[in-house]
């Protein structure tokens, strides 16, 4: 069974073969630090570390490099937007190195919330800044790239290629072009590779001249080729990094190199919010803090992000995410079922029991993630082994082979909870008095005690004679 994933490049799944035996090098498009994250970029992040959490399921190492963009992010038509990080310093009138601080650490602090894997780097494209100028006077040296006064700009016409990935033409960049196209470019397709601008906050100084600062695109390719070398297995970003970033990625690194820069380009489309694209006059650019202050956990967030393929559009509102706290309950429930069953309290009377039921199980989950991470029937399948947890179909060592499939799912999805469950020392009084007012037939002090466990958020259930507690 070979993981099949959808390459943008190729426009179709294909089998997923490393470059080298083992080994997958992968570099992720991450944050541009002006802002905190919002709830759409955590689902690009939260793709890629689904991916390898993936890959690393099915035994591969994985060297896994996800960049901060903390300079120089020129917004989409390359060389004439504006740098976010810039504009906001501006805004707020501070030091952009220490917004891009303050929010480059923020950012860590969501994903470690969010039960992300670490990276192997976060590499900064400020600390990145010499790798860049050696690829721009590569770019010149072998004619892919031209000075326009103390800017460098990239020559689209120099390389065939460019447009492999987004499917654009250079000739209807052409035609479709602002008529304000700057007039040192020579085509406007053209992009800039280097900028100067003495107005500009965060500069350095080069053979270029004083007041220089990097074009977004160059940043990632300086940064993918300093940890990962000229050729890497997969890169990652949202859907709108497919043009003009990515497509421009491609062009500098092989035009650089001369050899295929990623085998694997994977994007994952874009979160919607009550349907429709979030934005700021609407007020629906929410981020884990507005998630947190409504009550919810991270976990429910992740989960959210979970139910939905990474290639389809996914719609967040508050409704679903009530539903994501209700369905973890239930997978909580089954994991504390599980280990019951397991012990010998509760569950079909031969132990073999349901064996088949957890083998299909978890036979089809790794179908499901193996087709391109197809995460809603992946999850499905937990609910189904609850249904039968709950319908006594599953004996001891049906259970115990469960929890380890569960193990498993909890290494590739983070989402469960398999933590030993106790109660604390009160409550677990509290459940022991009930016991013994059952016993001694003291309904109303009985039912008295089971409300108050329930206020505490436990669930208590008097089934074959023996009494068990969950969490609601
Ligand atoms: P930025 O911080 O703007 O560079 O964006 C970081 C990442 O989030 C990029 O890979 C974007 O493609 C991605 N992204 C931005 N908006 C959304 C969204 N609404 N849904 C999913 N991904 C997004
Ligand atoms: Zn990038």
């Amino acid at each position: 069974m070979s993981f099949q994933v959808y390459n943008s490049l190729t426009r179709k799944k294909q089998p997923f073969e490393p470059i080298d035996a083992g080994q997958v090098r992968m570099y992720n498009c991450g944050p541009t630090v002006y802002g905190r994250a919002h709830i759409g970029n955590l689902r690009s992040f939260l793709f890629a570390d689904t991916l390898r959490r993936w890959l690393e399921h099915e035994g591969l190492e994985v060297k896994q490099v996800m960049n901060i963009t903390d300079v120089g992010h020129i917004t989409a038509d390359a060389d004439q937007g504006e740098d976010k990080l810039d504009a906001q310093a501006r805004k707020e009138g501070r030091d952009p190195w220490k917004i891009s601080e303050q929010h480059t650490e923020e950012f860590l602090a969501d994903l470690a919330a969010l039960d992300f894997l670490e990276a192997s780097i976060y590499p900064r494209a400020t600390a990145h800044i010499e790798e860049m100028l050696e690829m721009i006077d590569g770019l010149l040296e072998k004619g892919h790239a031209y000075r326009a006064g103390d800017n460098v700009y990239f020559d689209v016409s120099s390389f065939a290629e460019y447009g492999k990935l987004s499917g654009n033409k250079v000739e209807d960049l052409a035609a479709g072009a602002r008529i304000d196209v700057l007039e040192e470019k020579r085509a406007p397709a053209d992009f800039a590779l280097w900028k100067s601008d003495p107005a500009h906050l965060m500069k350095w100084e080069s053979h270029f001249g004083p007041h220089g600062f990097p074009g977004w695109h160059i940043e990632c390719s300086a940064m993918a080729r300093t940890h990962l070398g000229d050729r890497i297995d997969i890169h990652t970003g949202g859907e709108d990094n497919i043009f003009p970033h990515h497509e421009c990625e491609i062009a500098q690194s092989e035009a650089f190199t001369g050899e295929p820069f990623a085998n694997y380009w994977m994007h994952a489309k874009f979160l919607q919010v009550d349907g429709g694209k979030m934005s700021k006059s609407l007020g629906n650019v929410y981020t884990l803090s507005d998630v947190e202050s409504r009550g919810f956990r991270p976990r429910d967030l992740r989960f959210t992000l979970l139910r939905g393929h990474y290639r389809q559009p996914l719609n967040f509102t508050w409704a679903i995410m009530a539903d994501s706290a209700r369905a973890l309950a239930k997978l909580d429930d089954l994991v504390t079922r599980l280990k019951r069953i397991a012990d010998g309290q509760e569950g079909a009377a031969e132990a073999t029991a349901g064996e088949d039921l957890v083998r299909a199980a978890k036979q089809a989950f790794r179908a499901a993630m193996n087709d391109d991470l197809n995460t809603p029937p992946a999850i499905a399948q937990l609910f189904g082994l609850r249904d039968h947890a709950v319908q006594e179909c599953l004996g001891s060592a049906a259970a115990a082979l469960a929890l380890e499939f569960l193990a498993g799912v909890q290494g590739a999805l983070g989402i469960l909870d398999m933590q030993e469950e106790s109660l604390d020392q009160e409550t677990q009084d509290i459940f022991n008095e009930r016991i013994r007012a059952r016993e001694n037939k003291e309904w109303a002090r009985s039912d008295k005690l089971r409300d108050e466990l329930l206020e505490r958020g436990i669930v208590v259930e008097d089934t074959g004679g023996r009494t068990v507690w969950r969490k609601r």
